[in-house]
């Protein structure tokens, strides 16, 4: 392996020990699981990488932080310290505290949506696509074609082919258009980021249009970071600068707190400054989430988000965990593991459609993949192509996605540089015997978000 381990830049406090089971136990366990990894105990798991939502580990000060919850009612102290995080990070002046991302999501999008209106975004997140849809909205993308070619390496894939918008915009009216959501960094295109100067045409179309904005911001500090890597124009800006500006293109932002916000739950509706607006989303927010300065979250939970969004913007962290991505994906890659290039802020994706040219579409390759991974290795990692994207709502037919991906998703804090060399050395075996691999098909399909809990049979 030729690329250089950073040494993390924490020391660890307290450890949880992982248990493995053995190669007979988990292929009883798979089976009984229907073949599907999300079925799994997670004791019957080895390294979890289905997600690294929540999954992150707190530092000593925001565990310390838990002890000084104020758990009153109505204006909490950790609610004006989370507050006080936002205006010093997004510079945004309004903040609503929800119980994560979605419920943000469904706290805002009915203020703004109504029936039949495009909601436009570079590619929409799954819970987000379906909250649009929740509020009779159709969710439009509009990501530069780049993405969808893992071998090309864009050093922004999660841009928007601002062209294309600007096109549609006019076909259908600024009059149905709800809104533009840009999704940082890019999710479902593979953790991708959006240019800085993406940001901004983006905005001057928006602007032009008369059109709102607004960031579907999980992994914004993971952007931030990108930008100044690879975005000349701001190789000297620091972190919070980057960021403050990002943002400043916007009128607001819902955001899961789960990923870069260093906590294990929480989320956030934060605006700029439409004080109309934000007090609309208060008042839902009552009925939906809970009083306006708590929002679904205990006291110590708002101090602990407080103080994980000020170490989620940090350099040092975030160099360290951006390379340790990298690292993962950059020896899969050397080694001839095809993946999402270049490789992505908080997961790598594995192009399951290259390495299984055997599994077709309908018998989805990174799920069967996904499971051989965890038969061999005890790793759990997630699909993420047909089987997510399911089947037409008016034609019922199983749609294809334009990628077959498994995402090995990197929890934040977590796993050491040991543990991505086991990923790294399990992957690449496989992929050796990768046409021994066989798709899977369905014994057990639910209508709705069917990836969850659907149980599958091995196609001979
Ligand atoms: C995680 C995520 C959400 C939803 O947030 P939750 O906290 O899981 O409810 C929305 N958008 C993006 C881009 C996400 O990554």
């Amino acid at each position: 392996m030729s690329n250089a381990h950073l040494a993390e830049p924490f020391k660890i406090k307290m450890v949880e020990p992982l248990k493995i089971i053995s190669k007979e136990e988990r292929i009883e366990a798979i089976k009984r699981a229907g073949y599907n990894p999300f079925l799994l105990k997670s004791d019957e798991v080895y390294i979890d990488l289905l997600t690294d939502s929540g999954t992150g580990a707190m530092s000593d000060n925001q565990w310390a932080g838990l002890m000084l919850g104020d758990e009153s009612y109505a204006g909490s102290r950790n609610f004006y310290n989370l507050k006080k995080s936002v205006e010093d990070i997004f510079g945004y002046k309004y903040v609503i505290p929800t119980h994560q991302g979605r419920g943000a999501e469904q706290v805002l999008f009915p203020q703004l949506i109504k029936k039949g209106d495009f909601i436009l975004g570079n590619m929409h997140f799954d819970t987000t696509k379906a909250h649009i849809e929740l509020s009779g909205g159709i969710a439009k993308n509009f990501v530069i074609k780049e993405a969808f070619d893992t071998q090309i390496p864009h050093p922004f894939k999660g841009n928007f082919d601002v062209l294309k918008m600007e096109n549609f915009i006019k076909e259908k009216g600024k009059e149905n258009i709800a809104f533009i959501l840009i999704t940082i960094t890019c999710n479902s295109a593979g953790g991708q980021p959006v240019s800085m100067a993406n940001i901004k045409e983006v905005s001057k179309c928006a602007k032009k249009h008369g059109i709102k904005i607004f960031f579907d911001a999980a992994r914004y500090a993971e952007n931030a970071y990108f930008i100044k890597q690879r975005e000349e124009s701001h190789k000297d800006a620091s972190i919070p600068q980057i960021i403050k500006e990002m943002f400043s293109y916007c009128e607001g932002t819902t955001v899961s707190a789960k990923k870069d916000g260093l906590v294990n739950m929480g989320g956030l509706l934060c605006f700029k400054d439409d004080e109309k607006l934000f007090k609309k989303c208060q008042a839902m927010c009552v009925v939906m989430e809970g009083f306006p300065t708590y929002g679904g979250l205990a006291g110590r939970d708002m101090e602990a988000l407080a103080r994980g969004l000020r170490e989620g913007v940090e350099e040092e962290y975030l160099k360290y965990r951006i390379n340790q991505v990298a690292y993962l994906g950059e020896n899969l890659s050397e080694a001839g593991v095809p993946v999402q290039l270049p490789i992505g802020g908080h997961a790598v994706f594995v192009d399951a459609a290259k390495l299984l040219p055997h599994i077709p579409k309908e018998q989805f390759p990174a799920h069967a993949l996904a499971n051989e991974l965890y038969i061999q290795s005890g790793i759990r990692a997630v699909e993420i192509g047909s089987l997510l994207l399911g089947r037409d709502p008016q034609t019922n037919k199983q749609q294809k996605s334009p990628m077959e991906l498994l995402r090995l998703t990197i929890p934040r804090r977590v796993y050491t540089y040991n543990h991505m060399d086991f990923i790294a050395d399990a992957l690449i075996k496989i992929s050796k015997n990768a046409k021994n691999i066989k798709g899977v098909e369905f014994i057990y399909e639910p209508k709705i978000l069917r990836h969850f809990t659907a149980r599958f049979k091995l196609v001979d």
